[in-house]
């Protein structure tokens, strides 16, 4: 059996992982490589394999960089099955749609529209906890707790078996439940991402969001959060609209300023299923788990601009997640001059991004070529991240140590990895590689 990586090698997106096995060739994960300066030349790159050649795709879930490069296969001649959950199937439509409206938008075409569309016509969908047989081989996917639908996927096939981890969820989420556990795995493909980093604890995340909505409530400011719209948009929500309810904050105006935000929104409400036991008990008593009096989802360029007009104080959760673009930016061109609001950052921000330089202090940034002198407060909370850190990546494989035989590590910079390769050789003396782009293992 082979196993190969084309993507996610060293670097934390465009997973996509080639398994020979049973005389069949399965993907898992077929993403985008995301926020690097070669980015759109590997996104380009012709497969190393022949896409006419493949099987199924199994999809961990619905992030671009799990997902992005799935039309582009289909473009080049795939036509096998995609199987993923229900929620990981609606969220990549949205998902993908955006980045195909970005990728015209930079004339930079991978795929087109009626490749998008036929993806979705051969994309079935599965449970948690079912078995897919494909001539021999077996297919089991389990929740990773990552984002709404993410999975786990085990691949039995010869005799063996394999796991590749997908995302895994920072427990607790405040959304989901914790990675499921699965048993017996002998080869496991994990990611790495906060390989080296531990988050903050839970509990400061909400405390310092309930800080940041009295403070701007008190000084008559207004609250500007960049949100990743999966996931991250959805937390928030779910906590504004509990702090409101308890009278925990003053109620004010709260907009989500993302028309892909509200898109995703939706697909969250239609699968209470997939919440954690605690969300969906709650779900069962007040089924309006993100909506609440106050709040608004703004689809118009009219509405967005309204925005302004409503006095403060007031909180406006808007894209992109890292400021590199999207509507933040029109409100961030106004409310950093003001010295009343708050710039809370609730994300990882890559360096060079907008939201970066603001963290790192600068107090001049330029926004549509015009200079914006920052007044305004910076603030970061760093408990939010959908990923597990280090010591919950540690917790996740150590419990296989008794039946893994080899361990590869993907999905984290180099450092992180290579830092978490070495962990798990020296404390579980388990077989462990971090592998490059291209490489091949004979398993
Ligand atoms: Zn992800």
């Amino acid at each position: 059996m082979k196993l190969s990586f084309h993507g996610g090698a060293r670097e934390v997106t465009g997973a996509c992982y080639l398994l020979e096995a049973a005389e069949q060739k399965f993907l898992i994960d077929c993403g985008l490589f995301q926020g690097c300066d070669v980015c759109s030349d590997m996104n380009e790159r012709p497969f190393k394999f022949d896409s006419k050649s493949i099987n199924a795709v199994f999809v961990t879930h619905a992030h671009v960089d799990h997902v992005g490069r799935i039309p582009k296969l289909v473009k080049h001649g795939f036509s096998g099955v995609i199987y993923s959950t229900p929620p990981t199937k609606d969220l990549a439509r949205h998902l993908l749609e955006d980045a195909l409206s970005l990728s015209e938008r930079q004339n930079n075409r991978l795929y087109a529209e009626e490749d998008l569309e036929k993806a979705f016509r051969i994309w079935r969908t599965v449970s948690y906890g079912e078995k897919i047989a494909l001539n021999g081989a077996e297919i089991i996917f389990h929740d990773a707790g990552h984002i709404l639908g993410s999975s786990l996927i085990e691949i039995n096939a010869e005799g063996k078996k394999f796991l590749f981890s997908g995302d895994l969820g920072n427990v607790p989420s405040v959304l989901l439940p914790p990675p499921a556990k699965v048993g017996g795995v002998e080869y496991l493909v994990v990611e790495s991402a906060y390989g080296n980093r531990e988050h903050e604890a839970p509990a400061e995340r909400t405390l310092q969001l309930e800080r940041a909505m009295e403070d701007v409530a008190s000084r008559r400011g207004t609250l500007l959060i960049p949100a990743f719209a999966t996931e991250r948009t959805q937390d928030l929500l779910f906590l504004i609209n509990e702090m409101v309810n308890f009278k925990r904050v003053p109620e004010m105006p709260v907009f989500v300023d993302s028309p892909l935000a509200s898109r995703v929104t939706s697909v969250y409400e239609e699968y209470p299923a997939y919440y954690g036991q605690g969300i969906q008990d709650l779900y069962l008593k007040h089924p309006n788990l993100f909506k609440f009096k106050k709040l608004k989802f703004t689809e118009s360029v009219e509405e967005s601009k309204a925005i302004n007009d409503v006095s403060p104080p007031k909180v406006v959760i808007a894209g992109s997640g890292m400021m590199q673009g999207g509507r933040i930016l029109h409100h961030a061109r106004r409310y950093l001059r003001d010295k009343n609001s708050i710039l809370m950052v609730v994300g990882y921000q890559a360096s060079g991004s907008l939201g970066r330089r603001l963290l790192d202090g600068a107090r001049n940034v330029k926004i549509f070529k015009e200079d914006v002198a920052v007044s305004a407060e910076i603030r970061k909370i760093n408990g939010f991240s959908a990923h597990a850190d280090s010591s919950q990546l540690f917790s996740f494989v150590s419990p296989m140590r008794d039946t893994l035989k080899r361990v590869f590590v993907v999905q984290g910079e180099s450092s992180q990895a290579l830092h978490f390769m070495q962990e798990i050789r020296d404390r579980l003396g388990i077989q462990s590689d971090a592998p490059l782009l291209g490489d091949e293992f004979e398993v």
